[in-house]
């Protein structure tokens, strides 16, 4: 029979898969003996169960969440509902990666009007006990009942305007049975039935709420966002209570073991005294620092950082901890890896291994690819910086620069984010609901809340610039605007610029300079470098992306498209001639003029890759792409090319296809104009011999056919390519070493490629048109239907951005196999998006391809990708 319910006590770490993080941690900590509330986890496969059940849960589930209920109240010796002496507990929820504040918590479960009094007269503390019923209403209420947690927020406001207090600490014991009265009304009004009153039937209402909080819009958009699968599910933990609102001599809070901002080592975090639960991040007041924990109470300080440390050096990763302190005693509440900046993670990574903590591999494995984005990312232009005024100053929740146009909720900035603005999204405290502005904003700015709140967390997850607890600004959401302190205005739409480094807000925008690297990012490069066995090349089609991929480390070019080298203005004329010309000599007079153009350029490309392989792929997009779409446009160029306007029309409309991307394009190109490809191998092999003539670093092209379904195909334009190249070699009278490939992009391609091999030395996966055509699904258009898709659950991912190894991975593995299998040393490579996506990288990896080929800014992101490939593939 499966076990769906596990006492802490029967939990450890390893077993994140079934009792999720939270519930795997609170095990674990037990197990070291530390100071945790007593409690059990429902596992993820009854929240699974849950779903596959149709949203019930089965009586098997419940008899065993109540069997081991009853056992630990025997432990206790506190009943659940027992007004003499209640049993209160927390039901949190907890998936097997940490989703902060996406899924729902409910604290002081058991509370009802009679255990209300009960609790007052046991704890002798009547105020205590009606400000956690007041709170545990409200987080019912919302949370299971969904009725908006601002009717609550209302009722609660009113009773401090009425007392005229600002703060909740304010209010007495009178005050608090005020707000329950008012918030059992709230509930009653808005559920027209009274607040339940059965704690069994409000412990199995919560329980099922959080499982139903897994598949929330929120937790769905942040699955999709961090590449979490959705059959996962959440667990559930059941935890005795503690209580940190029983006075001045409780409180809770939140703390690192490292800074999260910079890795620095030392304790670091907020608390509140005489406060509960999500108080702190919430922002209700201004937290105090974990520093003045020390003074405030300094037993619990030194037993609080004696246990810190002892998780540290346990989980050795920096932990991320959440405690209470109940009248002086100290409990911890929750232990996990704390999220860091990219800056953070370097220099944790770096320094954990200096200290012997971990070695280089467990330091790599421990790191997000994705993450490096962010060290990647400009800050501001010191000097324009110097010449800004700073209009206020919040809290550097999370660093780097930010510019762009205010909007003071989610969707407007998405919106306008979606019309191409750079956006700022300004508010006042954010929640998770705001996940999807926050995802479109260049950066945040909140109004309320500490270095813990919510929008830091999250804005630290994303790698983006956050300033949090700007309290001097008046910010006035519905009205979209704010004032500063001076009273200055601005509004929806305003410039400003963030610097979430050093918590400063200026008005208007500000220059931005690319990042510098620091040594600690070096450092970790150079260990992936020493693990990975893939190669990582870069995509890039002029010699400054060449050059901003060589100093991020890429070993040569995976893809260069030549068809980026024709827009300049000058070349572009030459480009349309050639399109337009009727005759095979007029079309190589106009190749003619572009040739030594494209030379030059693929000079400056082997120059800058320094002697590592170059991959130039033949023409290969449609021809109308570049001839003139309007009227007047037509005119002009018909003028310039001394042409008949009307001809001219004709013609660009005779070339108009109703399906261009399986239309007159790659290496049909070739077939139908092979004077394009003895062109470009021309220009190609001449620049290679210049540039070895120099006596540096010897290149070794390789041209790339694009869009090849047939072998026969492939061994047409490789004829011209090769005829060409070595009339050229043979004439310089020198030694040139060349290779011909070819782009494994079309289904039948993949399917045929043993043939293929036999022609081509290598194969390059172009997975972006190859997952268009094996989907069916134009890239260019996925947008609008992938919506609908995600809503019904039917792709959780984008397939053009996550590489699907089901379909498309299986194709890849037949090319893989049938290209070796004709030539065993043929070298693979991926080129297309998925190049520079970590589980793509993965997949790569494990089909042992020779290189993976990425925009220059993801070369990071592919080599510790690589890295942690080669480790995994070695376990
Ligand atoms: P989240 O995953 O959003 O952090 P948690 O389950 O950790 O949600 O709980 C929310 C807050 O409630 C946290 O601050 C936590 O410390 C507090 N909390 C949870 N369980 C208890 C408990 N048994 N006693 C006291 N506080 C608790
Ligand atoms: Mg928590
Ligand atoms: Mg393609």
């Amino acid at each position: 029979m499966t076990k769906y319910v596990y006492k802490f006590k029967e939990g450890n770490a390893s077993m994140k898969n079934l009792l999720g993080g939270k519930g795997a941690n609170l095990a674990e900590m037990t197990g070291l003996g530390l100071p945790v509330p007593r409690g059990f986890t429902i596992t993820t496969e009854a929240c699974n169960r849950y779903y596959d059940d149709n949203k019930t849960i089965a009586p098997e589930i419940e008899k065993e969440i109540f069997d081991t209920l009853a056992e630990t109240e025997s432990i206790v010796g506190k009943k659940l509902g027992d007004p003499a002496d209640p049993y209160l507990v927390s039901v949190r929820s907890g998936a097997r990666a940490s989703m902060p504040g996406m899924m729902d918590t409910i604290l002081n479960l058991g509370l009802n009007s009679e255990v209300v009094i009960g609790l007052a007269g046991l704890t002798n503390n009547e105020r205590f006990a009606y400000d956690s019923y007041r709170r545990f209403i409200t987080m019912f209420g919302d949370v299971v009942m969904e009725i908006p947690k601002s009717k609550f927020d209302k009722e609660f406001e009113a009773v401090k305007a009425v007392k005229g207090v600002k703060l909740d600490t304010e209010l007495d014991a009178e005050d608090m049975k005020e707000v329950v009265k008012r918030f059992l009304k709230v509930y009653e009004d808005n559920k027209g039935e009274p607040f339940p009153q059965d704690p069994k039937i409000q412990l199995m209402e919560a329980i099922k709420a959080v499982f139903r909080s897994w598949n929330n819009d929120r937790a769905i958009l942040y699955r999709r966002m961090n590449d979490i699968p959705g059959n996962w599910g959440t667990a559930v933990s059941v935890q005795e209570m503690v209580y940190g609102n029983m006075g001045e001599t409780s409180g809770t809070g939140v703390a690192f073991t490292r800074n999260p901002a910079t890795g620095e080592k030392k304790l670091y975090g907020e608390f509140l005294m005489n406060a509960q639960g999500e108080d702190v991040v919430a922002g209700i007041r201004t937290p105090q620092t974990i520093d003045q924990l020390r003074e405030v109470m300094p037993e619990v300080y030194e037993q609080f950082a004696k246990i810190a440390n002892t998780l540290e050096t346990h989980y050795k990763d920096m932990q991320d901890m959440e405690f209470t302190i109940e009248r002086g005693r100290l409990f911890m509440l929750q232990t996990r890896n704390g999220k860091r900046t990219a800056a953070a993670a370097m220099r944790v990574a770096v320094e954990m291994v200096e200290e012997g903590l971990n070695t280089k591999e467990d330091a790599i494995m421990k790191l997000d690819p994705k993450q490096l984005d962010a060290l990647l990312h400009p800050t501001f232009d010191p000097a324009a910086l110097k010449a800004a005024s700073a209009i206020t100053h919040g809290l550097p929740a999370s660093p780097g620069a930010a510019t762009g146009r205010i909007y003071f909720t989610a969707d407007d900035a998405k919106t306008a984010n979606e019309l191409g603005e750079k956006v700022l999204l300004v508010r006042l405290e954010t929640s998770p609901e705001d996940l999807a502005g926050m995802d479109a904003a260049q950066g945040i700015l909140t109004g309320r809340g500490g270095m813990t709140s919510h929008a830091a967390v999250v804005a630290r997850g994303m790698g983006k610039c956050c300033i949090s607890g700007c309290s001097e600004l008046i910010i006035k959401e519905e009205d979209k605007y704010f004032l500063t302190k001076d009273g200055r205005k601005f509004e929806e739409g305003d410039w400003i610029s963030l610097d979430g480094s050093t918590g400063a807000v200026y008005e208007g925008r500000i220059a931005t300079q690319e990042a510098t690297l620091s040594g600690n990012f070096r450092k970790v490069m150079e260990w992936a470098d020493e693990i990975r066995t893939m190669q990582v090349r870069t995509n890039a089609d002029t010699v400054r992306d060449a050059r901003v991929a060589f100093d991020l480390g890429a070993e040569g070019i995976g893809l260069c498209r030549t068809e980026h080298m024709f827009f300049e203005t000058e070349r572009i004329f030459a480009f349309r001639q050639m399109i337009v010309a009727k005759t095979e000599e007029q079309r190589r007079a106009a190749l003619a003029k572009i040739l030594p153009y494209q030379q030059k350029d693929f000079e400056g490309l082997f120059h800058a890759m320094k002697g590592f392989p170059v991959t130039i792929r033949l023409l290969d997009p449609p021809l109308h792409e570049f001839l003139p779409q309007t009227d007047e446009e037509i005119r002009d160029l018909a003028r310039e090319l001394n042409m008949d306007p009307e001809e001219l029309k004709d013609f660009t409309i005779s070339l108009h296809e109703l399906n261009p991307m399986l239309g007159h394009r790659g290496c049909r190109l070739a077939v139908t104009y092979p004077e394009i490809a003895e062109m470009q191998t021309e220009a190609i092999i001449n620049a290679a011999i210049n540039v070895n003539k120099e006596g540096g670093p010897q290149v070794v092209p390789e041209i790339m056919v694009p869009l090849v379904c047939e072998v026969k195909e492939l061994k047409f334009v490789k004829n011209i390519i090769v005829k060409t190249a070595d009339a050229i070699i043979a004439k310089a009278g020198i030694k040139l070493a060349y290779k011909v490939g070819t782009m494994i992009e079309i289904p039948r391609a993949a399917l045929t490629a043993d043939e293929i091999a036999g022609e081509a030395e290598f194969f390059s996966f172009g997975t972006n048109d190859l997952t268009q055509m094996t989907y069916g699904l134009s890239r260019d258009d996925a947008g609008k239907i992938l919506e609908a898709y995600y809503r019904t659950k039917i792709f959780e991912n984008d397939p053009t951005a996550k590489l699907d190894t089901v379909g498309v991975g299986r194709l890849m593995r037949i090319a893989a196999d049938g290209g070796r299998a004709t030539r065993p040393d043929i070298h693979l490579g991926i080129c297309g998006e998925h190049g520079g996506d970590p589980s793509s990288i993965e997949f790569c990896n494990s089909l042992g391809f020779t290189y993976v080929s990425c925009s220059p800014f993801r070369v990071p992101i592919a080599r510790l990708a690589a890295a942690q490939a080669a480790v995994r593939q070695r376990k």
